[in-house]
């Protein structure tokens, strides 16, 4: 008997098959931790680190337990960012295919709060989303939490560096007393602990770091005087396929990448001051490899789950030995190496010595390259066609559309995501004039759409 065996556990065929549909072969060790708590329908706060699969550990146990019949909201996922809250609501739509009719919401501020209104007239069975838009329904008795079975509280600790303790206390006030509570922190922190003691009753305590393989991640460290200058020539020295720059500061993140962009290095920034639609697309462009460099602050780039990150840099010093943890366990993941770079000026170099340890290479810029007319540009370029899930647009027709009558080759074709109105498809950058064209002129499903190219 392998206890890593999803059918080990008391879940339905449907389910079992499902997951087996989806890949999961086996679980992960916060899943193998946790999942038999949760599904005796226990209290369990849980530690491990960013991609451990922590959302399909809450998503299987909530998913579980819920009764379709029953259209009431019955679990409440409440995540630090929008971005997060899509990426779980997503996962979650991955994990119950095994049944039509589970009706998954996102309720996040920054979107209209108009069209939330609509979709939760149509009742919901689960809702994700941010405790601000959240409270903000529940305050208008747009929503309802009185048949609540399953609280989530995911990234909890970074919950708690937004601020968000006092929202998160009001929304609880309106959920019954009787309910499970689960709690998903990356770090346990004091905080942690007193939510944990305040909310949830008699919880299990899993902690997961010790048990995962360590990630391979080659940690430099470098003076720069002109920190734009370095970090060009860590790019042309390293080459890495694509990178996560992280800033302190949105302003920071703004100017660098319009900086990289005058460079001929293909950069997108990502901070709290751009539109959802916005944000979308820049991580959609960033996920797609239709550009190769990010340049993000530490909200903005919560909980992505972006795989295979070959470099992440630190702009600055972080504020703090977690936030340099969490951000450079970006890198590296599944067993890939890492490389993670740290820049700090002459200003910061009583903070960078903070940092010093044996693993950590302090190194002289000058061993860097300096390659004239270096430039970076992705593989890919985004084309968007104004036509989603709501016009059942499909990735089998996009695909169909480009390789039939665009003539163009499957392997030309990369990522396609597929959105309720809008639909995205990575293409390599060569043939994009030519994708555009031919999807433009012709018909996906029989319909016109209009197609746009994303730069
Ligand atoms: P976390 O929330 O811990 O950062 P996620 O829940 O986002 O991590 O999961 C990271 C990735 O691992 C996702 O792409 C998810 O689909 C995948 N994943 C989760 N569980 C499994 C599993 N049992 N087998 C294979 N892949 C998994
Ligand atoms: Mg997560």
């Amino acid at each position: 008997m392998n206890s890593k065996n999803f059918s080990n556990l008391p879940l339905s065929k449907e389910m079992l098959h499902n997951l087996n549909e989806i890949g999961y072969m086996e679980m992960t060790p916060v899943q193998a931790e946790t999942l038999p708590f949760i599904l005796e329908g226990r209290d369990v706060i849980a530690q491990a680190k960013t991609g451990s699969g922590k959302t399909a550990a809450f998503g299987i146990g909530l998913l579980h337990k819920l009764d379709v019949k029953k259209f009431r909201v019955q679990a409440l996922v409440l995540c630090p960012t929008r971005e997060l809250a899509d990426q779980v609501a997503k996962e979650l739509r991955t994990l119950a295919r095994f049944t039509h009719n589970i009706k998954i919401l996102t309720l996040c501020g920054g979107a209209a709060f108009g069209p939330q209104l609509g979709s939760l007239e149509h009742g919901a069975h689960i809702i994700v989303g941010t405790p601000g838009r959240i409270l903000k329904h529940l305050s208008k008795k747009t929503l309802s939490l009185e048949n609540l079975e399953t609280l989530v509280l995911d990234e909890a600790d970074r919950m708690l560096d937004m601020g968000f303790i006092e929202e998160i206390d009001q929304v609880l006030a309106f959920a019954p007393k009787e309910k499970q509570t689960l709690l998903f922190s990356a770090t346990y922190t004091d905080e942690i602990m007193s939510i944990s003691n305040k909310l949830q009753k008699d919880a299990v305590s899993v902690k997961t770091v010790s048990t995962e393989v360590a990630n391979k991640i080659t940690e430099r460290f470098y003076e720069a005087g002109n920190k734009l200058e370095i970090l060009v020539n860590i790019f042309s020295t390293f080459k890495p396929e694509n990178v996560i720059v992280f800033t302190n500061t949105k302003l920071d993140a703004k100017e660098i990448a319009e900086s990289l962009q005058k460079q001929n290095i293909d950069a997108l920034a990502i901070h709290g001051d751009l539109e959802q639609y916005e944000r979308n697309d820049v991580l959609v462009q960033f996920a797609n490899k239709s550009c190769s460099v990010l340049v993000a602050t530490d909200v903005a780039a919560r909980g992505l789950d972006i795989k295979e990150l070959a470099m992440v840099v630190n702009y600055d010093i972080p504020h703090g030995e977690e936030t340099y943890t969490h951000r450079i366990g970006r890198t590296g993941r599944a067993g890939k190496e890492g490389l993670a770079m740290t820049l700090y000026s002459v200003y910061e170099i009583e903070k960078a010595l903070e940092y010093k340890s044996a693993n950590r290479l302090f190194e002289d810029f000058t061993s860097l390259k300096k390659e004239k007319g270096f430039e970076m540009r992705p593989l890919y370029v985004t084309l968007v066609i104004e036509g989603g899930k709501k016009d059942k647009v499909r990735a089998g027709d996009l695909l169909g559309a480009l390789t039939g009558d665009a003539g163009l080759a499957g392997s030309s074709i990369g990522k396609i995501d597929i959105y309720e109105r809008q639909s995205y498809v990575a293409i390599e950058a060569k043939l994009i004039e030519h994708a555009h064209k031919k999807l433009q002129n012709g018909k996906i499903k029989g319909k016109k759409f209009s197609v746009w190219i994303l730069s």
